[in-house]
């Protein structure tokens, strides 16, 4: 059978599971548990030999073809849902590292990551933070106790682009676990299997659900890391196929035992944002293009940062390896501009933090998510107080472009 496309194969995916009465949506099931006739079913379901559903803090059927569907849009092996993007994020490092281990980071993150990570540091994990648009400083760092290699797509604010591909073949001469997080990209500009990522995450807050109204995150193992290598897992998983040791081990202790459960409501508002991933994507890619050209010639914009201008560092990285440049920019405004007086002169666009909403969002980076580490480090990391980032969404172009023109005035 020909193999469908990207927005086709998410569309049908519930049917697939034969929902009930012909519904074409997978039910939102409630049942906190799940009884069974035949008690030694209930059993061989704790022990990993019967498939089924025993308790929702670990799976049901809702969240179940959710992580169906991401695993889908990943090309990947198995999925697991989250409460959240940072719950996804948190628990590869802590159900799959041990005191003592040592993982190399991007130094670019997500502020939250990066807290979290700092997080870790006081835990007993060695953390290398190293700039990872140049695989040869993922190579300087690595260490007889490395474990896992950890990047963003597309980095926040500043755009910057990973070095997805050779930090891929890196990791796999190394045996490294390579996780990265696709959330600026989403599955439909970017799967990391193809630059044979081991897991995969998903912030479902953003893009993939997309329109600002529900929490969520993912995590997707690709199939392709050997976990016999691995040296924490535990035996008790060692008793299963090992392609699934590690989903098992992130299942266990990462979801069960911490218990970040995402709620059935929201996969099922997850679920229906999803079918229009790549529409929306298209479109405000669309618009983020135009934008940046816009931008670009303004007298008053110091500096834009956006991977789809040819004088971005990583153009040609993000043109090679994704879809679309993507939807988040970053402006500077020119030095005598009072940041706030140009948010507040915008009519259209909000300011407000989320991003990967239909609508267009601005945030003064520096007095915001930036705010808490400082003068002195936002200097180091050439954040200026006019830098003032941008997610883009799928307004009418001419709107968007009359709101700046205005604000800008
Ligand atoms: C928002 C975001 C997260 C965290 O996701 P939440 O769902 O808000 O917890 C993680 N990584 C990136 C790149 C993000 O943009």
């Amino acid at each position: 059978m020909q193999k469908k496309g990207f927005t086709t194969t998410i569309l049908h995916a519930d049917l697939e599971l034969n929902p009930e009465h012909g519904a074409l949506h997978q039910a939102v099931h409630h049942s906190v548990a799940y009884g069974y006739p035949d008690a030694t079913d209930l059993a061989g379901i704790f022990q990993g030999t019967v498939q089924g559903y025993a308790y929702s803090r670990q799976s049901n059927p809702t969240l179940n073809a959710l992580e169906k569907k991401i695993t889908k849009m990943e090309n990947g092996l198995s999925s697991l849902v989250f409460a959240t993007g940072m719950s996804a994020i948190a628990t590869p490092f802590s159900s799959l590292l041990r005191a003592g281990d040592h993982i190399i980071s991007s130094s670019f993150l997500f502020g939250n990551t990066s807290s979290l990570l700092y997080t870790l540091i006081d835990l007993g994990i060695e953390i290398s933070f190293v700039d990872a648009t140049d695989v040869q400083n993922v190579a300087d760092a690595l260490q007889e106790n490395t474990r896992m290699v950890f990047v963003e797509t597309i980095a926040n604010p500043v755009t910057q682009v990973s070095h997805l591909d050779a930090i891929g073949v890196f990791c796999q001469t190394h045996n490294l676990l390579y996780v990265v997080d696709n959330t600026m990209t989403s599955p439909y500009l970017f799967q990391p299997e193809t630059v044979h990522a081991s897991l995969i995450i998903n912030s479902l807050t953003k893009y993939i659900s997309g329109h600002g109204n529900v929490l969520g995150g993912s995590i997707t193992d690709t199939g392709l890391y050997d976990w016999t290598q691995y040296p924490n897992i535990n035996d008790s998983y060692k008793k299963f196929a090992p392609n699934i040791w590690g989903i098992t081990q992130i299942k266990k202790k990462g979801l069960r035992d911490m218990g970040a459960s995402l709620s059935s409501d929201s996969a099922h508002r997850i679920a229906i944002g999803a079918e229009t991933l790549a529409l929306r994507m298209q479109r405000c890619c669309h618009n983020a293009q135009k934008l940046a050209a816009f931008f670009s010639q303004h007298p008053k914009i110091n500096k834009v940062y956006y991977p789809g201008n040819p004088d971005h560092p990583q153009h040609t990285r993000a043109k090679t390896l994704f879809r679309h440049f993507g939807a988040i920019m970053c402006i500077v405004l020119q030095d005598d501009i009072d940041c706030f007086a140009f948010l507040n002169a915008l009519e259209l666009v909000i300011a407000s933090t989320n991003l990967g909403d239909t609508r267009t969002l601005a945030i003064p980076v520096a007095h915001t998510i930036y705010y808490e580490m400082g003068a002195q480090r936002r200097k180091e990391m050439g954040i200026p107080d006019t830098m003032i980032r941008l997610s883009i969404g799928i307004e009418d172009i001419d709107d968007l472009l009359h709101d700046f023109q205005q604000a800008l005035e």
